[in-house]
């Protein structure tokens, strides 16, 4: 893993690669005591051709700098992040599966790691990026489709919170609205926005498209919708594609009548919706199999990572052997 500290008006230091291991921290820290802490998620590929390339570090480099903001927390340089992101990826190429099978899973964290008893910002902190090799979602060479439940009494956010954020707070208030939703047999929910309990916002880590004919809509990011970098990357390719995009308002009716749904995020790269289910009305798209606009999406996409489709945009970032050294 690769650990970086910083006091609250100093300097970074180095970028350094260490063993994996257990952090040692204050009982006192903020991280602990009142949840200062942001994460990011993000994939490094083996390519057809034998590199290992990093998909946008920067698009993710510029979300935590905006995250840690938003937490009273130093923003890690861009130069910086990149930088640690593509020294644990070198350190762990051994780990990377072949392509096709899957990826490295990246794991950045800045954390509140020094001591502070009232309330207020960490005097010190500490950024981290440790990995894990992931295998790819689908199953047998399909992607598997998810059933989904409209969530109508919890919320995931709020105007004015931090759903925008990947604020480590986030994510545990969830589990209890994903582990009921699982117990009834759906993959997940989606939440619905906290003004209106009518739009739709996203499921609890992906964002969520609807398609009818040649237009893809998806929930306008509002503050309370996590901005996913695969969202905003497969608003390009589909616009390039020819499709209309809008980024508007979506309610639970259009998405019932709707042609096919998708959901967007670093882990699932595109999942179809196999079915909505809204208060007990369940809608089953084309019979719980596969979107043709989400699996083009998925393909092209994938086809970018994996580097069978030329990288135009430049969204691959190169990572050289040895470039933990
Ligand atoms: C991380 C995340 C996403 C997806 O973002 P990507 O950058 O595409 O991985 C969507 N929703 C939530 C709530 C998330 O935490």
């Amino acid at each position: 893993m690769v650990k970086v500290h910083c006091e609250r008006d100093g300097e970074w230091s180095a970028v350094a690669v260490e063993p994996y291991g257990d952090l040692s921290l204050s009982p006192a820290a903020a991280v602990l005591n009142y949840g200062q802490g942001i994460f990011e998620g993000m994939k490094a590929f083996r390519t057809v051709d034998g590199e290992v390339v990093c998909f946008r570090p920067d698009q993710n480099a510029a979300r935590f700098a905006e995250g840690a903001g938003r937490m009273s927390m130093p923003p890690v340089p861009a130069d910086k992040f990149v930088e640690a992101v593509k020294k644990c990826i070198s350190a762990n190429r051994d780990f990377i599966p072949p392509e096709g099978k899957g990826s490295l899973y990246l794991r950045p964290l800045l954390i509140g790691s020094g001591p502070i008893l009232g309330l207020g910002p960490a005097p010190s902190y500490t950024f981290l990026v440790y990995c894990s090799p992931v295998a790819s979602y689908f199953k047998g060479g399909q992607l598997t489709p998810i059933d989904l439940v409209v969530e109508e009494s919890y919320h995931r956010a709020a105007p004015g919170g931090t759903g925008s954020t990947k604020c480590i707070g986030n994510y545990s208030p969830v589990l209890k609205v994903q582990l009921a939703a699982k117990a009834q047999g759906f993959s997940d929910v989606i939440y619905l926005d906290a003004v209106n309990n009518k739009y739709i916002e996203e499921v609890s880590s992906c964002n969520f498209f609807v398609v009818n004919g040649n237009v893809i809509a998806t929930p306008a990011l509002g503050g309370s919708i996590l901005p996913g970098i695969t969202r905003k990357s497969i608003i390009a390719l589909a616009k390039q594609k020819g499709f209309v995009v809008e980024e508007r308002e979506v309610s639970v009716e259009e998405v019932i009548g709707a042609d096919e749904c998708f959901c967007t995020g670093t882990a699932v790269v595109v999942v179809p919706v196999g079915s909505v289910t809204f208060r007990g009305e369940k809608t089953v798209f084309q019979e719980g199999g596969i979107g043709v606009v989400g699996q083009a999406l998925y393909d092209e996409l994938t086809g970018l990572q994996s580097g069978k489709v030329q990288d135009k945009l430049g969204w691959l970032e190169n990572v050289p052997e040895g470039f933990h050294e």
